[in-house]
């Protein structure tokens, strides 16, 4: 096997939805861009994902950090998802009607009202509704006593998200190898020179960026990875074909499940968080409990096929946040670690990541919270 080099060029290994939208933004400052996946872009937990941009739903107490990058993120996507369709002509799906949060019953209304409060006091924009008023504006959904409205939690269909940032990055002539497994750096004088494949090739460029999401501590040499800082949380998920019937128009949940529209009467019902390492599997118990927490919502959905079942790997890091800059090794940069939200923070990481490797002295005290440096100091 030959070696590959590609001189004067960014290396990105990873075609998930944080490898591509930094491959989208560099290309797009006039950088020459290859991104190399072990499989085709698009197949790690992007595939699996929701696309919920859950801002507000999902606020956790005492993380103002991620709530202002968050925020930066959601505000970016209308215009970043017209501007990957300009470029790309695909449509990814890209829906701004409210989310709905729903108490089924009083142990969900108290839990929903916290959140609530904490909500407010952040200042995000949430509503209260009561049993009337759901009923009023939202007539499919009987005798659930309380919800709360989210008007900026949006949603995005992450597979369409991949290929329209597959096809605008084609359009500004970024190169893609598929079926290429990165295993080790390849590094020279504490330089990253590129990587070296599972099947014996290496593969040199001027810079780096790891973005191969929960796999990425599997890649040997990076420093930052040294500690287990990385790990998969599979989620597993329900997708069920309502063909015309389209039962929902917005996403709704309750804290135990969450029902996503799709295209062409299409649903998603996700999704839980396990601990089982790289297991891929589908459980019955898993989809079971979905089944029912999303029936006790949406009763429809009982005369529908399932269409498919599948799992994801999320990739979290041990303090919740993303690792987003360059790494101790010079020439590499990381971009991964994004957890449950990964869709929501792939404009901002794009940005980001193409600050740090355009204007490195202006970005080194931006977003220390994100700094992939902070594991290995
Ligand atoms: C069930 C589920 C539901 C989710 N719902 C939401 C949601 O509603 N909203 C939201 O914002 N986020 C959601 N997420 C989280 C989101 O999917 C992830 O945070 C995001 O997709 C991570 O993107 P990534 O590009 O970092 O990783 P991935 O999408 O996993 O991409 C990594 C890529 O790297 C490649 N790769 C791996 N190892 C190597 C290697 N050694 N060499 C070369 N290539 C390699 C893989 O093939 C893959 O294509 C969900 C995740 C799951 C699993």
């Amino acid at each position: 096997m030959s070696d590959i080099h590609f001189t004067d060029q960014i290396l990105i290994v990873g075609a998930g939805v944080i490898g591509l939208s930094i491959a989208w933004e560099l290309a797009g400052l006039g950088y020459s861009v290859v991104v190399a996946d072990r499989s085709q872009p698009g197949s790690g937990a992007t595939r699996a994902a929701g696309g919920m941009l859950g801002l507000t739903a999902e606020v956790k107490f005492d993380e103002q950090d991620m709530l202002e990058l968050e925020k930066q993120s959601l505000l970016m996507f209308p215009e970043y998802v017209a501007a990957l369709k300009k470029d790309s002509g695909i449509n990814p799906d890209y829906r701004s009607k409210a989310t709905l949060v729903l108490a089924r019953d009083r142990d969900d209304a108290e839990a929903l009202q916290r959140s609530f409060d904490y909500q407010k006091s952040v200042g995000l924009p949430a509503q209260w509704l009561d049993e009337d008023e759901i009923e009023l504006n939202f007539p499919s959904l009987r005798g659930i006593p309380r919800a709360v409205r989210c008007p900026n939690d949006h949603c995005v269909d992450p597979r369409r998200m991949t290929d329209a940032l597959v096809a605008a990055c084609k359009v500004r002539d970024v190169t893609f190898v598929d079926d290429v497994s990165a295993s080790s750096l390849i590094t020279d004088e504490g330089r990253c020179k590129g990587v070296e494949t599972d099947d014996g090739r290496r593969i040199f460029a001027d810079q780096t960026v790891i973005a191969a999401g929960a796999w990425s501590s599997q890649i040997a040499g990076i420093p930052e990875f040294n500690k287990p800082t990385l790990r998969p949380v599979r989620g597993q998920m329900i997708a069920i074909d309502t063909g015309s019937d389209h039962l929902i128009d917005r996403v709704l949940r309750t804290p135990a499940v969450y029902i996503i529209p799709r295209q062409n009467g299409r649903l998603l019902i996700g999704s839980t968080m396990e601990e089982k390492g790289f297991s891929e599997e589908v459980t019955a118990g898993a989809v079971r409990t979905l089944l029912r927490e999303a029936w006790r919502i949406l009763p429809g959905i009982d005369e529908h096929p399932i269409e498919s079942l599948f799992s994801g790997f999320r990739p979290v890091s041990i303090d919740d946040r993303p690792l987003l800059g360059p790494s101790l090794v010079d020439d590499l940069f990381l971009a991964t670690g994004h957890g449950r939200h990964g869709i929501l923070l792939a404009p901002v990481s794009g940005q980001i990541m193409a600050c740090h490797i355009a204007h490195p002295q202006w970005t080194q005290q931006t977003y220390p919270a994100f700094d992939p440096r902070r594991f290995s100091r």
